[in-house]
């Protein structure tokens, strides 16, 4: 649709897709979006992809569910190719929200009963706000009594948390990703920001024409690799023996920072000690780049005056996954190149408000500001604050709960915006936790693939039409306000999350997300210099934000860090094997991501006109050597398998994918790469190797 005319009014607010944070303004008429334009925000200077400028008519796309909805008796618990998802009364019929609530009140209060908080568990979101999140995890703490909260954060960057928390005490980036203008070297690995973070894309390539040192580090190619002095297009899942030898070249040619690691770093010896082993003549084979070019690429990060690495989920989802963080970490350490302008750490979120959601205690080992739940202390406090019986062991994380439910240690769950039935891995395992549940509650804008699953669905508002607080990439946190009515009887997600609150017992009163926000500020220190007004005022302010007089700070560790001793610690890492390699039946490695018109299980991008007209269907891509091998034309259909179950996809001929490689994107209901995917966990983030399975790829008899 083609609007013409004035606008009837012009809303600020930010991009509900990636971590980067772009502010936007939002033209709306009739309810309508006619256009969304950038606004000179921190992140992103006016600039927007082609998710944030065109991807946004989601929020009015007809398919928005505009009243609660209960299962009819007797109808069975499932999602595959023949539901139709633009029609739930296959499955459910229409109700009050009085009846809906108490319905859904009376599920939680029978789990309770039955099985005890142990029983009930919980996924927020990270597409909500900081609000929504906070209230969220206090539910299900303080109404539920267990820990069983957890979001898709477990599926992206658990390791990478793990790692930093680990080495360094927290989990967040150390700097900005608009460092990189100042920095001398970049290390962009596992991340492939021209489809998933294009504006911070944007600021990579012009710090690369500006004469910094890009080295790109991923078994992909990708077309950021125009652009870098160096690509290492390095064998699937050797993170650690490439980096291993990046480390030993810096230690045995005498390029470490002396004076950084005495003053600020522990347990040096024990790294120096384990990389003597990984030399790169004899990691060149383990990772299949020589041992010059591993010694090159050491030499340039180390003695660059600012270096900075910039990763994502090829680094952190894998079973290994947290080791490669370690590696990241170790690299700035022995260098000191962390905690001055330029240089740094730094994790590039994938979704709007995934840092907002695990700061705010959206996971199950820790409250608000990453302050644990085992500590007896904190435990007392909360207590105290919040004047509810909690408990005091960390609760079960995603894949863990479904594997809970299979176990009938679960019974009942409330899922708030997030599709599991897609993102999880082996989808098949996670749809039959889902469908065994005795209670689902799904609050979400649309008939998600999970929310087929449920006993009780809940229309909940779209980012747009919502007053919130997201943090970005960078800890900015900035305020999102409404440009949309809500359609039909859809609520505010936290009204919702309230309404359940009051019905299991708890005594809540907020009237409006600042109040939220208030509370927030008293438990977080992190934020306690914000108020919402001023985050309203400003748009946009950086934690840590220690008072009102604060601007907020961009860079963290300039003196110490936040660990008891004010010291990292380094962490040696050894060679672990992805869980599960190929083999003579399974020939290939199977690897998952996005797209860059697509965003996570496609919910939102799928419905917008635009983003689903450039990329409409479910596509295997391969490489076209191997594709010729098998007689297969691009267009054509494939089947792929591994041991989790088969798919059928159109093949796309990609040269950036390695002949033996074959890459899905998951946010296609109708060819689920998440059916194949394996669930083997990192022992430490517990996250899913969705980097790397075993798989084999055949031309379909179906075309
Ligand atoms: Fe939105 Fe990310 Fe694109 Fe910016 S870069 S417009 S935040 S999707």
């Amino acid at each position: 649709q083609v609007y013409k005319g004035k606008p009837d009014k012009i809303i600020n607010s930010s991009c509900p897709f990636c971590g980067v944070g772009c502010l936007t303004e939002i033209h709306v008429k009739d309810n309508k979006i006619m256009q969304v334009k950038g606004r000179n925000g921190p992140a992103n200077q006016n600039r927007l992809c082609v998710k944030g400028r065109f991807g946004m008519d989601y929020a009015t796309h007809e398919g928005r569910l505009t009243k609660p909805l209960i299962r009819k008796e007797g109808v069975e618990k499932r999602w595959d190719d023949e539901v139709d998802p633009n029609n739930p009364f296959t499955h459910f019929r229409e109700a009050t929200w009085e009846e809906a609530l108490e319905k859904t009140a009376e599920g939680f209060k029978k789990a309770l009963a039955e099985k005890g908080p142990k029983g009930l568990s919980g996924f927020g979101s990270a597409k909500g706000s900081n609000e929504e999140a906070y209230l969220f995890q206090k539910l299900v703490r303080a109404g539920f009594g267990t820990n069983n909260v957890d979001h898709c954060t477990r599926l992206c960057h658990a390791s990478s948390v793990a790692a930093l928390i680990e080495g360094i005490s927290s989990g967040a980036v150390s700097a900005p990703f608009r460092a990189a203008e100042e920095s001398d070297c970049i290390i962009m690995i596992g991340c492939r920001p021209n489809w998933n973070h294009p504006v911070a894309a944007s600021y990579f390539k012009q710090a690369a024409k500006r004469g910094a040192k890009l080295i790109i580090m991923d078994p992909r190619g990708q077309n950021m690799a125009r652009h870098a002095w160096k690509h290492l297009q390095f064998k699937p899942g050797a993170d650690v023996p490439m980096l291993n030898a990046m480390i030993h070249t810096i230690i045995e040619e005498g390029l470490t920072d002396e004076q950084f690691i005495q003053a600020r770093v522990d347990d040096y010896e024990e790294l120096k000690a384990k990389v003597k082993e990984f030399s790169p003549e004899k990691m060149a084979d383990a990772c299949g780049i020589d041992a010059q070019t591993l010694r090159e690429v050491a030499r340039a990060y180390a003695k660059a005056d600012k270096s900075i690495i910039f990763w994502g989920m090829g680094v952190s989802q894998h079973v290994h996954g947290t080791d490669n963080a370690r590696c990241l970490i170790a690299l700035s350490l022995i260098t000191g190149q962390v905690g001055r302008t330029g240089t740094g750490l730094h994790p590039l979120r994938g979704q709007n408000n995934v840092q907002g959601a695990s700061d705010v205690g959206l996971i199950p080992m820790f409250y608000p500001d990453y302050k644990s739940v085992e500590n007896p202390e904190i435990h007392a406090k909360y207590e105290e604050f919040w004047g509810a019986k909690l408990d005091n062991k960390r609760g079960l994380t995603v894949v863990e709960i479904m594997n809970a439910i299979i176990a009938d240690e679960i019974q009942a769950m409330y899922i708030m915006g997030e599709n599991p039935a897609m993102s999880d891995p082996d989808v098949h395992h996670a749809r039959s936790a889902l469908a065994k549940l005795d209670h689902l509650v799904v609050q979400d804008i649309f008939m998600t693939e999970t929310a087929f699953h449920a006993d009780v669905v809940l229309p909940a508002s779209a980012f747009q039409e919502k007053w919130g607080t997201f943090s970005n990439t960078d800890r900015k946190v900035q305020m999102v306000r409404p440009a949309l009515d809500m359609p039909g009887d859809a609520r505010q997600d936290w009204w919702i999350i309230q309404e359940i609150a009051k019905r299991i017992g708890l005594d809540w009163s907020y009237s409006h997300p600042k109040d939220v926000f208030g509370e927030m500020t008293q438990v977080m220190d992190s934020i306690k210099g914000m108020t919402w007004e001023r985050v309203d005022r400003e748009d946009s302010i950086t934690y840590p934000c220690t008072s009102p007089e604060d601007p907020g700070q961009p860079y963290v560790f300039i003196d110490d860090f936040p660990t008891p001793t004010g010291r990292a610690r380094l962490v040696p890492t050894d060679l672990v094997p992805p869980a599960e390699t190929p083999d003579a039946e399974y020939p290939m490695v199977l690897t998952t991501g996005r797209l860059l018109e697509h965003w996570h299980t496609g919910s939102m991008t799928r419905r917008s006109a635009v983003l689903d007209s450039i990329e409409p269907e479910a596509v295997a891509h391969l490489h076209p050597k191997y594709l010729a091998e098998l007689g297969i034309q691009p267009g054509e259909f494939v089947d792929v398998h591994t041991r989790r179950g088969s798919i059928h996809v159109k093949a796309r001929a990609d040269r950036d994918v390695s002949e033996g490689m074959v890459f899905i994107p998951f946010c296609f209901a109708e060819g689920p790469a998440n059916m194949l995917t394996n669930p083997q966990l990192d022992p430490f983030g517990k996250i899913p190797e969705f980097k790397y399975c075993a798989a084999k790829v055949e031309k379909s008899p179906k075309q």
